[in-house]
């Protein structure tokens, strides 16, 4: 039966302890002379990107070509493609390649979940607009344990645009999972309302910043917002911005990437040795080694990592 990942929301703990086991275990591959395993010799990956990308589309190529998978990159300009048919026939012809996985990034939320309507391949959600993105919360996790040694306990503050956000659904949902208090912390026009419903609670301003042990900074994601919904960003940066001044000299600094430096994060955080951004980047790539293996490698059915839900487009 074909598995694929949408959502963290039908992952375990126990699946998402699995998940980073098999990432710890690649990480010895990753930091090898010859950095390749034959563990997905003669399987296709096909990743298929209608948004722009760096990290994510990087590190996907990265792990199925350590893990000795073929690789078919397929970048979609957004202006020319147009949402429903023409993804679904691009999505018909590629799989007429026969692929066993199609990583598939989208700015249409639930897209993800209804190409894999269209191939028989497994389905990665590398982004579906403002829904989710498991892959980086699972790598945020990955990240998280060993720099902490676990979440069980841990505060962690999500600071910036909560709204347009799917990194911000997809860790919300991981990181309480694995046991972490989870706080989002934004203007009021980008906390969307009901939030507190995921089971995290909102501040409006930084004042109990200090409480955090992980402060988790989102960037303005402006290519979603068709109103403004902060005065300016120089007035966003004045109020929410995280900088020397703010973080604590303890707490462990994140963000997804692309950073924006000077707006939710000032120069010198970034740069700064509380700031794990570039462990993201590496836990990118074993954390979807172990992800590509798990759907790949013929695990179980009842194994399986999530079931499709009906479409939804937003
Ligand atoms: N790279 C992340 C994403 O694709 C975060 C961002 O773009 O701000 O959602």
């Amino acid at each position: 039966m074909t598995r694929h990942l949408i959502s963290i929301e039908d992952l375990e703990r126990d699946d998402i302890e699995r998940i980073l086991e098999r990432a710890e275990a690649f990480s010895e591959v990753t930091d090898r002379h010859i950095k390749k395993v034959p563990a997905l010799r003669g399987r296709t990956v096909l990743n298929l990107f209608y948004e722009a990308s760096t990290r994510t589309r990087s590190s996907f190529e990265l792990a199925a070509k350590r893990l000795s998978a073929d690789v078919v990159n397929f970048a979609a300009s957004g202006s020319s493609v147009e949402k429903g048919e023409s993804l679904k026939d691009t999505v018909l012809t590629l799989a007429a390649h026969s692929p066993d996985a199609v990583v598939v990034r989208t700015p249409w939320a639930g897209a993800a979940t209804m190409v894999t309507n269209w191939t028989d391949a497994a389905v990665v959600n590398a982004g579906d607009g403002k829904h989710e993105h498991p892959t980086q919360a699972l790598l945020d996790v990955f990240t998280l344990k060993q720099k902490l040694g676990g979440l069980d306990g841990r505060s962690i503050w999500i600071v910036g645009d909560v709204a347009h956000s799917r990194v911000a659904r997809s860790n919300i949902l991981a990181f309480q999972k694995m046991g972490a208090k989870v706080t989002v912390c934004g203007p009021p026009t980008l906390i969307p309302r009901g939030i507190e419903a995921l089971g995290c609670e909102v501040q409006y301003d930084l004042t109990r910043l200090r409480d955090a042990d992980v402060v988790y900074a989102l960037r303005m994601q402006n290519e979603r917002m068709h109103d403004a919904y902060v005065p300016s960003l120089r007035e966003y940066a004045a109020r929410y911005q995280i900088n020397g001044r703010r973080l604590g000299p303890r707490q462990v600094l994140m963000h997804p990437g692309p950073v924006n430096r000077g707006v939710e994060l000032s120069g010198e955080v970034v740069d700064s040795p509380q700031a794990v951004i570039t462990m993201q980047v590496k836990a990118g790539v074993v954390v979807r080694m172990a992800v590509l293996y798990e759907l790949l490698s013929g695990a179980p059915a009842d194994d399986r990592v999530t079931s499709p839900e009906e479409p939804q487009l937003a």
